[in-house]
């Protein structure tokens, strides 16, 4: 039975008088892909952001990896990958370069190259990030995640604006990054992404989880209630048309 990686208890937000985040509680266990679901302005950011340090909380408990947030943030941080923010990339600067220059914020010494190799982008050491495609950068995003060797990832929409193929390559780089042990934190507003990817979800609506479980549970939850999705009337779709014309293999290589 694998332990409670982070563990949230009644969190409350408040901006001024507008409460975003109303006394939420949840567990995440350990290794496990858990995905944060939910409508714009549900409240997801802020969870999420009070969870990496970077917001403080009204009230409430959490810990991560044991660590009290009240107490231990600098702890926290150091067992946690965030994606850093684009305007973060200085445009001057290649990829080896970049992950040379955050490795030094995170005071670690990394080798530029083992890293892009993990997200196949060791071909484009010495591109800037500007010259990749959108999957490649979405990828040394997450690379940029890694760098000090966290316990717990944080990836927020990864798969945005991608076309098929880099989106289930990401999928698949996603996948294996839990493998090597690392628990990750996702949010998506893609459900066929969150259906493929994530262990359990949690779907917040106005500031409160209103459903937390696996994929298959939900939808069986949800068949059990009688519902019944209006006939499908054709055997695949047209991502299915997609894939099967211009295969699997990434084109912007
Ligand atoms: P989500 O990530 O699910 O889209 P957010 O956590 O970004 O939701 O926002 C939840 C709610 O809190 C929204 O109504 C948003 O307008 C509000 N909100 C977020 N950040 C602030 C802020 N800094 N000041 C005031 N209201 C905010």
């Amino acid at each position: 039975m694998s332990k409670v990686i982070i563990s949230v208890k009644d969190l409350v937000k408040k901006y001024g008088s507008f409460t975003a985040v109303k006394s939420i509680s949840f567990d995440v266990m350990e290794g496990e892909i858990f995905g944060l679901l939910g409508p714009n302005g549900a409240g997801k950011s802020t969870t999420l952001e009070i969870i990496e340090t970077l917001r403080d909380k009204t009230s409430g408990e959490v810990l991560v990896d044991g660590c009290n947030l009240d107490t231990e943030a600098a702890s926290i941080k150091k067992i946690i990958g965030v994606q850093l923010q684009t305007s973060g990339y200085y445009p001057g600067l290649n990829l080896t370069e970049l992950i040379k220059l955050f490795a030094g914020l995170y005071n670690r010494e990394v080798n530029p190259i083992d890293l892009l190799k993990k997200v196949n982008l060791e071909d484009k050491a010495k591109n800037k990030f500007k010259e990749l495609s959108g999957g490649q950068k979405q990828r040394f995003s997450i690379a940029t995640t890694l760098i000090n060797q966290p316990k717990i990832i944080f990836l927020d929409e990864p798969t945005t604006g991608l076309d098929p193929q880099a989106r289930r390559n990401l999928w698949d780089l996603i996948k294996n990054i839990r493998e090597q042990g690392t628990t990750v934190i996702i949010t998506t507003h893609y459900m066929d992404e969150a259906e493929q990817l994530c262990d359990r979800i949690a779907i917040m609506d106005q500031g409160k989880i209103i459903q937390l479980d696996s994929p298959e549970n939900m939808i069986d939850k949800l068949v059990a209630t009688g519902f019944e999705r209006p006939k499908q009337v054709k055997a695949a779709n047209l991502e299915d048309v997609f894939i099967h014309l211009t295969g699997r293999e990434m084109r912007d290589e």
